[in-house]
């Protein structure tokens, strides 16, 4: 499907590592990427390519996206697997050198030889262990490593309470938390932060013309519009995108092509390239066009795509 499409996503691999390094050299703390979803869409294979001389290690989710790619073996990097782990996994977790993240008895004590991490709730209720069995858990697994899924300093806070006296590696940050130190531990797992900057995502006016009436199936109202190739089977809706520079609005969303107002724009033609996201059109700005997340804009668009990498 990502070959055929009309909508094309340039991939600024360069932009991914300035963000890995920059990163890294704010925290001083390891990085460890999360490429989980094919890496929100740009490609996991690419990235961690990309990333392999800045990474400490890459993030999953399960350990088939890591099997899938040979992650280990391209990377020669720890991998962890922040799915639930699988306990009758133990023998692939192994070959594939990825760690599985565990929250009971049974995964800790059947994965124990893979040097599982725990995984504590600390306010997500989701793939995590409750404080009162922690203890438990680490004895059956021998576990030396925590983690918590963080969306607020107060996660992180409750994850370092948990396993104090422990002297455990401690991680809890995604790219919500990169901003605050405290957040910080002995490693940082961003996804987004590294993504949301590095791609260009357009195509190309196939016909401009004047309005003779409400156009479209929902019939709304211009003095002259632009169609594309590419519409919902492609992961767009309507939102933000900008002609020639200048910001102009995608109306109208079909199966596979879309409508652009264009009465402020009179230099628009035929073969003028759309720019549906980019430096002049964040993914901040789309995804609140979109009411949704950064990353679901990005897995949308991109993921569905015809993708280069420059
Ligand atoms: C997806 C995920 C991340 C990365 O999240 P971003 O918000 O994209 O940075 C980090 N940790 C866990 C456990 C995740 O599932």
């Amino acid at each position: 499907m990502a070959v055929t499409s009309p909508i094309i996503t340039r991939i600024h691999l360069d932009r991914i590592v300035d963000c890995a390094r920059a990163i890294k050299s704010q925290t001083r703390v390891e990085l460890w990427p999360v490429i989980k979803a094919d890496a929100y869409g740009l490609g996991a294979r690419p990235v961690a390519e990309t990333l392999k001389n800045v990474a400490d290690g890459f993030c999953v989710f399960s350990l088939d996206e890591a099997i899938d790619i040979d992650l280990h073996r391209m990377t020669g990097k720890p991998v962890i697997a922040l799915g639930p782990g699988n306990p009758a996994r133990l023998a692939e977790y192994l070959a594939h050198g990825v760690r599985p993240v565990v929250c009971n008895i049974d995964q800790a004590a059947a994965l124990r030889e893979g040097q599982p991490i725990l995984n504590v709730d600390t306010g997500m209720q989701r793939f995590a262990c409750p404080a009162d069995q922690i203890d438990a858990i680490i004895a059956a697994g021998t576990i030396t490593e925590a983690m918590t899924h963080a969306t607020t300093l107060g996660h992180v806070e409750t994850l370092r309470r948990l396993t104090s006296g422990r002297s455990m590696k401690l991680h809890a940050a995604a790219t919500a938390l990169l901003h605050q130190p405290a957040a910080w531990l002995d490693a940082v797992r961003p996804g987004r932060a590294l993504y949301e900057r590095a791609v260009e995502v357009s195509a190309r006016l196939v016909e401009v013309r004047p309005a003779t009436g409400p156009v479209g199936y929902t019939g709304f109202k211009c003095e002259r519009y632009g169609v594309f190739l590419g519409g919902y089977f492609n992961g767009l809706r309507t939102g933000p995108c900008t002609i020639g520079g200048r910001r102009c609005e995608v109306v109208e969303v079909g199966m596979q092509t879309s409508f652009v107002r264009l009465d402020e724009y009179a230099d628009a033609a035929v073969g003028s390239e759309v720019i549906l996201l980019g430096d002049d059109v964040p993914a901040v700005d789309v995804a609140q066009a979109w009411r949704c997340s950064v990353q679901e804009v990005l897995t949308q668009l991109v993921g569905r795509s015809c993708r280069t990498y420059v």
